[in-house]
């Protein structure tokens, strides 16, 4: 059985991960918890354990809200170009050290060495967005108001919260922090439980190029303790939660209580919306792409496939062929085109649903169950084709797994009625070659997103985010996330 200790890690991840127990990083130094609790993070690839990682409680993460609130007069009080300057550092960091960061989150994350690299740069694009498009922006906004003097004046809100997800640690990471620090923010950062290890790296890395002590924190922990300790703290100005709706809820209502304004970016169930006239064996390849991409766990995904009639059979065949020539292996072998899901509850959690899917009436066309990688023990699954009626659990609910569910269709509006017979709001895509016709149901479907003959398309400066079970708060990466991050006084002086 091959081992972590056997793969190719670069010397710098071997340094890292070298650090026992792995600290969280409050106010620019390492953080034990105090009892000395950790929890495992583990390799999904080899099951094996890659660190300790500090497990700290609601006492010290209040204490890392109270450290954010110090370092906030300094941060917010530098002018938006010293500001800019020092994260222009951390953002030219990251990129000098991109392939070591892709290890760490290769590793951690079961996502293949590649896709962890594009991530890594993607943080780095978002950073340096967020910094030129804050350098445009005018803090003092005059108002032209008949018979007064008026105008708004932007401030920075304060301590803001991030608690994220396991799929994209540091790619959201980038997407959800960048706005905030720009606009002078200081933000204390949870990540999820599978995946610390990138975030930890990060808050490191950002003391060590001079980003002030506090005003980027990274507090490790579990969920239901510092987690919930982040989003009951009544002293943190703004939240932004990343995961699942069940816990999203939560989030949502202690915000509520405490009246802080709060993102939600949840989960999906998204459609894909095939017509006849495409080219088949292209839609094919990208919507095969798009569900063994990081192995089926993106939220945005296209997992319900509804696929005109008069092509079902041919666009199967074709997925099939795609579906054949995918490597299942471990995330840092280069031969891999899929790796493992992130842990055993989440490949419990994929062939849970395939067999229910299945219980409940659904054929499965390809695949299913377990994956055996030779000397691995990690947990891989098949990529797998289910099709049904969509009044199934399977094709209801978020899986999260390379699983696509198929149903058919024969009109335009069966098609946009069956996309939108969902809880769910967060993206969808529609494929055809008559550019009306794709408008038409691409302005249809319910969602925060539709794309048109591609689907997980995120060019920055176009809003991404969820409506309905999918999210709330105005989503991320567009010149709106950013004003976001200012809180307006409006100044009015009556002329006469
Ligand atoms: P999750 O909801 O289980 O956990 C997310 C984070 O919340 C973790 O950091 C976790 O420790 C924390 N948490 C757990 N219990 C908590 C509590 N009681 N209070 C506060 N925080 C708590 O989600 P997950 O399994 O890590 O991620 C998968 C989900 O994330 C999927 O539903 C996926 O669709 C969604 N997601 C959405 C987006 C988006 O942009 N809309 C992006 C990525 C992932």
């Amino acid at each position: 059985m091959s081992t972590v200790a056997s793969l190719d890690l670069l010397p710098e991840v071997i340094q890292f991960l070298a650090q026992r127990p792995q600290s969280s990083w409050v106010g620019g130094q390492t953080v034990q918890s105090t009892g000395q609790l950790t929890f495992a993070s583990l390799d999904p690839g080899s099951g094996e354990k890659i660190a300790d990682v500090a497990d700290l409680d609601a006492a010290q993460v209040d204490q890392a809200v109270d450290d954010a609130g110090q370092a906030f007069p300094g941060w917010s009080g530098l002018s938006k170009q010293q500001r800019h300057e020092i994260l222009q550092r951390l953002a030219s960091a990251v990129e000098d050290r991109l392939p070591v960061i892709a290890q760490i989150e290769s590793l951690e994350a079961g996502k293949i060495e590649s896709q962890a690299h594009g991530d890594i740069q993607n943080f780095v694009d978002t950073l340096r967005y967020f910094i030129d498009l804050d350098a445009g922006v005018s803090n003092r906004e005059p108002m032209t108001i008949a018979g007064h003097e008026a105008w708004s004046y932007r401030h920075p809100w304060g301590v803001c919260g991030f608690i994220f997800p396991w799929n994209f640690p540091f790619l959201l990471i980038g997407w959800g922090v960048s706005p905030a620090l720009v606009a002078g923010n200081t933000v204390v950062i949870k990540p999820a439980e599978e995946t610390s290890l990138s975030a930890i790296y990060l808050a490191q890395l950002a003391t060590e190029v001079g980003v002030p002590n506090g005003v980027i924190n990274v507090v490790t922990g579990r969920g239901e303790t510092a987690g919930a300790a982040l989003a009951g703290n009544s002293k943190i100005k703004r939240m932004s939660f990343t995961g699942s709706p069940e816990v999203g809820q939560l989030v949502g209502a202690a915000c509520g209580r405490n009246l802080v304004p709060v993102k939600l970016e949840l989960g999906g169930k998204g459609a894909a919306v095939i017509f006849e006239d495409v080219d088949i064996a292209d839609t094919a390849e990208k919507l095969v792409n798009a569900i063994t991409f990081h192995t089926g766990q993106v939220c945005c995904d296209a997992t319900r496939w509804l696929i005109h009639k008069d092509v079902f059979d041919e666009f199967l065949d074709q997925c099939k062929a795609c579906l054949e020539k995918i490597r299942i292996g471990h995330p840092l072998d280069p031969k891999t085109t899929m790796g493992p899901v992130v842990n055993k509850t989440q490949r419990n959690r994929v062939l849970g649903y395939q067999e229910k899917g299945v219980d409940e009436g659904a054929e499965c066309l390809f695949g299913g169950g377990v994956a055996h990688v030779e000397g691995y023990s990690g947990n891989y699954v098949r990529p797998t084709l289910l099709k049904g009626s969509l009044k199934n659990t399977a094709a209801q609910e978020e899986i999260f797994g390379p699983v696509a569910y198929m149903a058919s269709f024969e009109t335009e509006e069966e098609a946009v009625a069956m996309a939108n017979d969902t809880d769910y709001g967060l993206a969808n895509s529609v494929w055809s070659t008559d550019k009306n016709r794709a408008a038409r149901v691409a302005e249809s479907m319910i969602a925060g997103n539709s794309w048109i003959n591609a689907h997980n398309v995120f060019p920055l400066g176009v809003p991404y985010g969820g409506v309905n079970k999918s999210g709330l708060g105005g989503g991320v990466l567009s010149i709106e996330t950013l004003m976001d991050y200012y809180r307006s006084v409006s100044v009015v002086r009556p002329l006469s």
